[in-house]
């Protein structure tokens, strides 16, 4: 008789997303937020704004001394955004790997960026790189008590108990 193997459990993480101006512009807002629920993430809060320069070099601010940040800022800020919290098994790592690389050419097919995207710079949807980002990041966008947590009742049909 064949057992199945569930070789380690995963962490359950928040992460902080961002849907660029592009897919606001583009009417892709539904059918990415439906790819992550489809995954089995949780949106835990969401937003829409309009992010502002010195927003947007707090946000990226990895990036501002370099050449093309004037681009990405004109970018970022040049329409409103849906800024949102998701919680799941790895998120982190799970939501970098759904987005693809940064250059939509690049980005393997059925990944966000890959399936949508043919830009270097409008690839559509940020995800944050790691732990630290993730704070830092929701920091800037959300204040603690617009975070909704809950359980959803879906859960024992998206893994199965035993998996840890
Ligand atoms: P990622 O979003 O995959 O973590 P980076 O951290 O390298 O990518 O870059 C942050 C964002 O800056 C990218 O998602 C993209 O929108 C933009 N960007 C990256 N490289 C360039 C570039 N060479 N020119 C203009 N914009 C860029
Ligand atoms: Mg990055």
């Amino acid at each position: 008789m064949l057992f199945p193997v569930f070789p380690r459990s995963f962490p359950m993480q928040r992460t902080f997303i961002l849907l660029k101006p592009d897919t606001v512009q583009r009417r892709l807002m539904g059918q990415i937020v439906a790819r992550f629920e489809a995954k089995g993430l949780n949106f835990i809060a969401m937003k829409m704004l309009r992010i502002t320069p010195e927003l947007a070099k707090q946000h990226y601010a990895e990036h501002v001394e370099k050449a093309w940040y004037p681009t990405l800022e004109g970018f970022i800020t040049g329409g409103p955004v849906l800024a949102a919290v998701v919680e799941g098994l790895d998120a982190i790592r799970v939501v970098r790997e759904m987005l693809g690389a940064t250059s939509g050419l690049q980005a393997a097919p059925g990944t966000i960026r890959g399936d949508y995207s043919s830009s270097q710079q409008m690839n559509l949807v940020h995800g944050s790189d790691g732990p630290e980002a993730v704070d830092r990041e929701i920091a800037l966008y959300f204040d603690e008590d617009q975070i909704c947590r809950y359980e959803p009742v879906i859960t024992p049909w998206m893994r199965a108990a035993d998996e840890g």
